[in-house]
Parts: C-alpha cells; sequence; structure tokens
C-alpha cells in the first residue's frame, strides 16, 4: 500500500481512480471520454452536473458565477487584475511565496500595496489583516499557504471586495464564498488532475475591459469559450460526486482537523521531529515539518519512502519535509506516517539509514 503525501498534483479517491480506469476506454456512447467533443450533450451534462455538485458543496449563491479555466492559479495571479482593474490600485497580503509570485505578476497590471507581510520571518507566520483599507480594488489573500503550512481562519469585514488564492484548501474546510468577491483555485490538489483551474465571481465584478478573449472573466460566463481540459472536468465531477456521498465539505473539514491533529500531536511529542508552524496558523492540509537537520530530513525522505510513503520532501524552496494530508488521504495514511516516525525515531538515526 502506497500513501502519497505530495502537495499537488495531489493523492485523489481510490474509488475514483477506479471509476475512470473503468469507463476510460468507452463511455456512454462507446468512445473515450478524452475522444469527446466538449459540445456533446453528454459532456455537457458533465459540466452541468460538476457545477451543481461544486454549488451544493461550497454553497454558493446564485449572484456568483462559476468559470472553468485553465492556466493554472498561477494565470490568476493575472487574470485577477486584469480584470478588477478599475482605479488600478491593488492591497495583497504578502504570506508565502505563492503570495509574493501573485504580488509579482500584478504589478504588471497596476499599483500593487502591500498591506502587510511576513516575508521577514521567512513566511513563518501569516501577517494580520490591514485595519482599514480603502481606494483599491479589492484586497488578495493566500488563505491556505501550501509551502510554508500557515492559514488563515478569520476574515476581516473589508470594504473592497476581498479575493482569495483556495488552491489548497478548497473542498477541505469551509470556506464562506459570499464574503468574497471572487476565489480561485488550481484543481490538482483536492479537486482533480491538473489542467482545471476554477474561478468563483460575485457577477456584479465581471466588467468587460477589452482584454483579449481568453483573459477576459466575461467571455467564460455560462459557457465554454474554448475546449477546456475535458478529462480533468470528467475526473473532477466525478471527486465532487465522492465527496458528495462522503458528507460534503463539512465531513471533509471535521476529517482533516482530525488527520491534522494527529500528525501535529506526533510533532509535538516527538524527541526527533518539529513541526515547522506552531498555534493557530496550522494549516489543515500541507504539514511541513523537520529534524531540524537536512540530511536527517533526507534520510527519514527515504527510509519512508521505502515503506511505501512518498513525496514527503518539502517544496524545493524551503527543503525540510512536508505532509499534504488532502481530503483523499485516509486516516490510516496518517498513523502509518506517525508509525514510520517512531520507527525512524527508534532505529533510523543510526548511520546505515543515511546512506539508503
Ligand atoms: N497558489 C497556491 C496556494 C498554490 O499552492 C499553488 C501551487 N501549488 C499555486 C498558487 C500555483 O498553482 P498552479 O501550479 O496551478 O499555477
Amino acid at each position: 500500500m502506497v500513501y502519497n503525501f505530495s502537495a499537488g498534483p495531489g493523492v485523489l479517491p481510490e474509488p475514483v481512480l477506479r471509476e475512470v480506469q473503468a469507463e476510460f476506454h468507452s463511455y456512454k456512447q462507446g468512445v473515450s471520454i478524452v475522444e469527446m467533443s466538449h459540445r456533446s450533450e453528454t459532456f455537457a451534462t458533465i459540466v452541468e452536473q460538476l457545477e451543481m455538485r461544486l454549488r451544493r458543496l461550497m454553497h454558493i449563491p446564485d449572484d456568483y458565477a462559476v468559470l472553468f479555466l485553465q492556466g493554472g492559479a498561477t494565470l490568476q495571479f493575472s487574470m485577477v487584475p486584469m480584470n478588477l482593474r478599475a482605479t488600478g490600485r491593488f492591497a495583497y497580503l504578502d504570506s508565502g511565496i505563492w503570495s509574493k509570485k501573485a504580488i509579482a505578476d500584478a504589478k504588471h497590471f497596476g499599483n500593487v500595496i502591500v498591506v502587510g507581510s511576513s516575508a521577514s520571518s521567512n513566511y513563518g507566520t501569516i501577517p494580520e489583516w490591514p485595519e482599514h483599507i480603502q481606494d483599491v480594488d479589492y484586497l488578495h489573500v493566500t488563505l491556505n499557504n501550501t509551502i510554508e503550512g500557515t492559514r488563515y481562519t478569520k476574515l476581516p469585514d473589508t470594504g473592497v471586495p476581498l479575493v482569495a488564492d483556495v488552491s489548497s484548501n478548497i473542498l477541505a474546510e469551509a470556506i464562506d464564498v459570499k464574503r468574497y468577491g471572487l476565489l480561485y483555485a488550481g484543481a490538482q490538489k483536492n479537486i482533480g488532475p491538473a489542467g482545471l483551474t476554477l474561478v468563483i465571481i460575485r457577477r456584479d465584478l465581471i466588467v468587460d475591459r477589452d482584454l483579449p478573449s481568453y483573459l477576459a472573466y466575461s467571455k467564460h460566463v455560462d459557457t465554454l469559450l474554448n475546449t477546456p481540459s475535458t478529462f480533468s472536468l470528467y475526473v473532477a465531477e466525478r471527486v465532487l460526486a465522492w465527496v458528495e456521498g462522503e458528507g460534503g465539505v463539512e465531513a471533509m473539514e471535521r476529517r482533516n482537523v482530525e488527520k491534522s491533529g494527529l500528525l501535529y500531536d506526533a510533532l509535538d511529542a516527538s524527541p526527533l521531529f518539529h513541526a515547522v508552524v506552531s498555534g493557530k496558523q496550522r494549516s489543515l492540509t500541507n504539514i511541513p515539518f523537520t529534524t531540524g537537520d537536512a540530511e536527517t530530513d533526507r534520510a527519514f525522505q527515504r527510509f519512508a519512502e521505502a515503506r511505501g510513503l512518498i513525496e514527503l520532501g518539502g517544496h524545493r524552496s524551503v527543503g525540510g519535509l512536508r505532509a499534504s494530508l488532502y481530503n483523499a488521504m485516509p486516516l490510516e495514511g496518517v498513523t502509518r506516517l506517525i508509525d514510520v516516525m517512531h520507527e525512524f525515531e527508534q532505529e533510523g538515526q543510526d548511520v546505515s539509514y543515511k546512506n539508503v
């Protein structure tokens, strides 16, 4: 049994993978899903179902549009400022490496005001919400910092539209959609395969700004502008059906609290490992940890890999170790990881393991 702790593309539900495998060669009309026109009735039904499921799961009100795009969360770093640009002044919270990249891209389209930053502490914490904010088109926040393992839990009342990157916490914890102007997420963690990006946007924020067609939100509302990533949309629909069947986002959040709690408790009690983040800012989905020694971290990664626990390396920019516990990671994966950590504490520090 292999447990995949990758931060993304991440683990998908086992029953969904089996269903996709069974249907792959011939889906309904005797052709594979990846051979089917995105304009066919069969495919249109899949997209409709996907949107309905997402709306039910996230309680998305009717005055929000749901867009299925490509280009990853990274393209949203540009599409957000391009499309929401009115005054050309944008506020950003600089809480991690992904928000730093979002800031860098937004600078191409206007004046970025960084209203809080934890860069000086290497993003070990998250900056506070700003107290007063006005005269900007929006305030951008990365709700869950995938690399650093921190997250925001409380939301302020901002007088400006709140834009959030929810790539690594969408469907993993409750998100109160109506508090936001726009939410975006790459699909490849909790939703499905890579190649699909979700944008949930309050309709009054969709304004025609004379942009090239693909880059304008207005061109994607209630329609498929061009050929989407059909396979990703199809798998995403199946994953959302699985989430609904398992009890919805509330059930996912309960499980994620339990799974991450077990791992944080084990890390807090460990004589060798420790969690990088402390206190309330700890992410439910991405848990960076370390022994404090790069070589021992690498040795543990190899030790764990040999026992079927894969992708435990930290992001290439920060190193260390990281366990991503997305919705499809079963509780057994976490208990197995904790057991293997204990095993390594007992015997793994023997120098011979460093050469495995
Ligand atoms: N934002 C966050 C919070 C992420 O975790 C990631 C990727 N892991 C990105 C943005 C970039 O996403 P993509 O690779 O889909 O462009």
